[in-house]
């Protein structure tokens, strides 16, 4: 018997943003692949622009030594415009939470699934997605409330499954470590 599905809503790791996601803990638990959701994990939902702050996070995961893509369920024009500014491959309208999706990206990353970890923002697509196709699974809290109408109504029930885990000691608060883009401006 397979485990319970709700269980692979469980993220393995929680944080508030990619910015905060310890780049260095995954690369000791031999995490070499990152899979990257776009809308609210990387920018705003649809209106979000790349930020050059974004592309030093990729640079810098490039340079630790990390294969990075980006896996998107969002059109096509719009994955293209951040995969250019980044520099890295990636995939549209890409059926998540369907494993083929992801193993699709798997292919493109050219490792296996155990040295992957998936970061993205709904527990629905990105985590029980990636959990179930054996990936690392990394939640972040989604950069902005404003959504698709759809995926308003799924935050609801999301949001009642984050506090159930929270209540049950299954996933602690959101962990932050970086500053924020004030945080580390020296002022003077
Ligand atoms: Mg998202």
């Amino acid at each position: 018997m397979a485990r319970p599905f709700w269980l692979n809503l469980v993220p393995d790791e929680y944080f508030q943003s990619i910015y905060d996601v310890d780049l260095d803990s995954l690369r000791a638990k031999g995490i070499a692949g990152l899979i990257l959701d776009l809308d609210n994990t990387l920018a705003a939902w649809h209106f979000g622009e790349p930020e050059p702050r974004l592309a030093e996070w990729v640079g810098g995961a490039k340079a630790l030594g990390f294969r990075v893509c980006i896996l998107s369920n969002g059109r096509g024009p719009r994955v293209e415009l951040f995969t250019r500014f980044l520099d890295i491959p990636g995939q549209a309208r890409a059926g998540k939470p369907f494993r083929w999706a992801f193993r699709r990206a798997l292919r493109r990353l050219e490792l296996p699934a155990s040295e992957v970890a998936v970061i993205g923002d709904q527990i629905f697509t990105d985590i029980f997605g990636a959990k179930r196709s054996g990936c690392r699974t990394v939640l972040v809290v989604p950069l902005s409330r404003r959504e698709f109408v759809w995926t308003r109504f799924v935050r609801r029930v999301e949001r009642a499954v984050l506090r159930r885990f929270f209540a049950k000691g299954r996933l602690g608060q959101p962990v932050r470590r970086d500053p924020g883009p004030e945080g580390g401006v020296t002022r003077g």
